[in-house]
C-alpha cells in the first residue's frame, strides 16, 4: 500500500480533495465555451466516462456569462480557467462556478487581486495556481538560467504568498511541463516543502500513443511516490480518452478501481482466433459495467486460462471453438462464433 503525502483538504463543489480523499479524475472541455450546447454535450460525455471535475476555458466575458447556464445542466463541479483578467474571474464566481484556475500574480493591481480573492472566499471557491514551465516570469528564468523545476516551484510560491497574505488557503497547485522528469522534480520539491493539495499531470504531451506514454510515466511515478490529489491526462484527443487513460493509470497504480479490466494476450503462432476483434467486442459489450472485474481474452486454451488465472472471467480461443473459464476453471466449450456471447452471458449472471 502506497503511503500518500498528507495534504490539506479542499472541496471543489461537493468533491473532496486531499487529506486522504481518493485521487480525483479531472478533464477539460475542448469546445468553445460560448457554444453552450456543445460544451454541455461534452461535459455529459465526460460525466459518463467518470470525470469528477471539469475545467472550462473562459477566454472572454461572453464565455464567462454562459457559465451559469452550463452549470445548471451538468452534475460534476466546474472550474473556470482564467488568464489575467479579474473581471472574468468575478463574473465566473457570480455565475456559480465551483473553482477558479487563476494565477493571482498575473491579475495585476493589488485591489483587483483583493476583489477576486474576497469574492472567492465569500463563496468558498478554491483557487488552483497553475504554473507552467513555458510561461515563467522573466526574472526567474534569468535567476535559474532556464525554466528549471526550482524556478517552477518558486513561481508557485510567489502566487501562494499573495493568497496567504490575504488569508486565503483554499489552494490547489499544479506545476506542469512537457518534460516528464522536470515535472516530476517540480512536484517532488514542492511537496517536500508544502502541504497544499496537488493537481498533477504532464502538459502538452501530444497525441495517442505518445501522450499516453508520457502521462503514464509522469503521473504514475508521482502517484507511486504518494504525490498527487487530482490528475489530468492532457492529450491531443477527445477528453473522454483523457479520462479513460486517467482511470487506467489509477487502476495500474492501485489507487482506484472502476469498470472492466481487460487482460488479453499479445497472441503468438498458437493463436487461431481473431483476438483483436474479440477484445473490441468484449470491451464494447461491457463498457457500462461499473463494478471492478477482470476479464481475460486469450488466444489459446493451452496457456490461456493459466496465464489469466487472476481474471474473474475469461475466454480462450481454439480451432473453430474455445473455452469459457471462471477464475481459471474451465466452465464450458463453445463454438468460436459464440465465444464472446457466452462470456458476456456468464458475466451478466
Ligand atoms: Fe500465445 Fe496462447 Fe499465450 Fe496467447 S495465450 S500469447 S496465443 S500462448
Amino acid at each position: 500500500m502506497i503511503k500518500r503525502r498528507q495534504t490539506r483538504r479542499i472541496y471543489i463543489g461537493g468533491v473532496s480533495i486531499g487529506e486522504g480523499a481518493p485521487v480525483r479524475v479531472q478533464s477539460m472541455t475542448k469546445t468553445d465555451t460560448r457554444n453552450i450546447k456543445a460544451t454541455i454535450r461534452q461535459i455529459k460525455q465526460l460525466e459518463l466516462a467518470g470525470c469528477e471535475i471539469v475545467r472550462v476555458a473562459v477566454p472572454d466575458i461572453t464565455a464567462a456569462k454562459v457559465l451559469g447556464e452550463i452549470k445548471k445542466r451538468i452534475k460534476i463541479p466546474m472550474i473556470a480557467d482564467i488568464h489575467f483578467n479579474y473581471k472574468l474571474a468575478l463574473e465566473a464566481i457570480k455565475q456559480g462556478v465551483d473553482g477558479l484556475r487563476i494565477n493571482p500574480g498575473n491579475i495585476g493591481a493589488k485591489w483587483k487581486v483583493r476583489e477576486v480573492i474576497t469574492a472567492a472566499k465569500d463563496r468558498k471557491i478554491p483557487i488552483r495556481i497553475g504554473v507552467n514551465a513555458g510561461s515563467l516570469p522573466k526574472d526567474l528564468i534569468e535567476k535559474y538560467g532556464h525554466p528549471t523545476h526550482e524556478a517552477m516551484v518558486e513561481a508557485a510560491e510567489r502566487h501562494i504568498e499573495i493568497l496567504e497574505e490575504l488569508d486565503f488557503h483554499d489552494i490547489k497547485v499544479s506545476l506542469k511541463a512537457s518534460d516528464v522528469m522536470k515535472t516530476v522534480e517540480a512536484y517532488r520539491l514542492f511537496s517536500s516543502k508544502h502541504d497544499y493539495p496537488l493537481h498533477i499531470g504532464i502538459t502538452e504531451t501530444g497525441p495517442v500513443p505518445e501522450g499516453v506514454v508520457k502521462s503514464s510515466i509522469g503521473i504514475g511515478l508521482l502517484l507511486l511516490e504518494g504525490i498527487g490529489d487530482t490528475i489530468r491526462v492532457s492529450l491531443t484527443d477527445s477528453p473522454v480518452v483523457e479520462v479513460n487513460v486517467a482511470y487506467e493509470i489509477l487502476r495500474v497504480t492501485g489507487f482506484r478501481e472502476k469498470g472492466v479490466e481487460i487482460i488479453s494476450c499479445p497472441t503468438c503462432g498458437r493463436c487461431e482466433v481473431n483476438i483483436k476483434k474479440m477484445v473490441k467486442q468484449v470491451k464494447n459489450a461491457l463498457r457500462n459495467v461499473k463494478e471492478p472485474i477482470k476479464v481475460a481474452v486469450m488466444g489459446c486454451s493451452v496457456n490461456g486460462p493459466g496465464e489469466a488465472k487472476e481474471a474473474d472471467f475469461g475466454i480462450a480461443g481454439g480451432k473453430g471453438q474455445g473455452i469459457v473459464f471462471v477464475k481459471g476453471k474451465i466452465l464450458k466449450t463453445v463454438k468460436e462464433t459464440e465465444l464472446v456471447n457466452a462470456l458476456i452471458e456468464e458475466i451478466r449472471k
